[in-house]
């Protein structure tokens, strides 16, 4: 067979070939094997060298004419089978949104410093600063600016832990009072404020006790407070906590740095004064220590007590928050359990 009529013969077979590839591979291997060093298109031309002088050009110029043509129809199926290759990836990459989404674990403020931040926001809204202080206290603002000198039984009440002889941690956030008193201006207006945190006493630690816990003192100082004052303002912090039917009760009490001083029961919320375990059947829970605060203390902190009286109350936020939420031991508020914190997971 002629040279011309065998490339013809290539150049039909071939192409029939490459419409009918249906994937890049088959699409490379025919292109070795009819374009390559070794490919058919090769053989053939080998013959180029039996022909004339005169055919020699018109073959060679048919054969440029047909691997051109391959050339090109191999080049175009192959960005055809690309693009299909292409789509095919993309479409098995669809993003199936009825799938359940990576779950955020996402934390949650401790129940203490909830009731916390829920007494600051009701004696914010009455008009109190919040002011904080040093952990570590000197002996001096502790126990003496609050009445209880060295050689006084009280200070047995609240033994702490010493850093030294006159350094301490303070057992009652009440050198915070004695600090702002002195300091404060009280030709400004009076002094309305509480102080939140942390306290330690030596106790042994039980179900009601722990070394370390909180407290909320109150201190309000202007010209004629009264205890009719205090009864109101602790009336507002109860019905805001504990429900808007409960009442309260002052029972004659004993503090170093009020005169007179009282204990703070509420009506019980669980039985709503029928008698209860919650309140030990007495129908009253007791929930807080008050007083007007004792002239002497005014005095050690500059605060002229003839012009000016004052009234003082000292919370547990601990104590609260076991009565609002039912907490029978006091200990797991420290210990980190997820079983339990996770219960007071704030909503939203
Ligand atoms: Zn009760």
């Amino acid at each position: 067979m002629a040279i011309k009529e065998t490339l013809e013969k290539l150049k039909i077979e071939t192409l029939d070939l490459i419409v009918q590839a249906n994937d890049l591979n088959t699409l490379s291997e025919i292109r070795v094997k009819t374009l390559g060093k070794k490919g058919s298109m090769t053989e053939v031309l080998r013959g180029m060298k039996d022909l004339t002088a005169e055919m020699r050009p018109v073959v060679g110029s048919f054969a440029n004419e047909v691997r051109d043509i391959l050339t090109d129809a191999l080049d175009n199926k192959k960005i055809e089978l690309e693009e299909i290759a292409l789509n095919d990836a993309l479409g098995k990459e669809t993003i199936d949104v009825t799938l359940p989404g990576t779950v955020v674990k996402t934390g949650t403020p401790h129940i203490l410093t909830q009731v916390m931040q829920e007494i600051e926001d009701v004696f914010l809204g009455l008009g109190y600063q919040i002011i904080e202080g040093n952990e570590v206290e000197q002996d001096e603002y502790n126990f003496e600016r609050m009445n209880l000198p060295k050689d006084h039984p009280a200070r047995d009440m609240q033994d702490s832990f010493y850093i030294t002889e006159d350094l301490l941690l303070r057992t009652h956030t009440s050198p915070v009072q004695a600090r702002t008193m002195e300091k404060h201006d009280f030709t400004n207006g009076p002094l309305r404020m509480i102080s939140p945190g942390k306290v330690y006493r030596r106790d042994n630690d039980d179900a009601t006790h722990s070394h370390q816990f909180h407290q909320i003192e109150g201190l309000v100082i202007d010209k004629k407070i009264t205890m009719g004052d205090l009864k109101g303002t602790l009336e507002v912090l109860i019905k805001k906590m504990f429900g808007a039917d409960r009442k309260i009760r002052l029972r004659p009490s004993y503090f170093p740095f009020t005169e007179p001083s009282v204990e703070v029961d509420i009506s019980c919320f669980k039985c709503g004064g029928e008698g209860c375990n919650v309140c030990k059947h007495t129908g009253w829970i007791e929930v807080l220590g008050a007083g007007i605060v004792h002239p002497r203390v005014l005095e050690m902190s500059g605060v002229d007590s003839t012009k000016y009286s004052g009234f003082a109350f000292g919370l547990g936020p601990d104590r609260f928050a076991m009565l609002k939420y039912g907490v029978n031991d006091i200990r797991y508020f420290y210990q980190n359990d997820r079983r339990f914190l996770e219960q007071f997971k704030v909503k939203g």
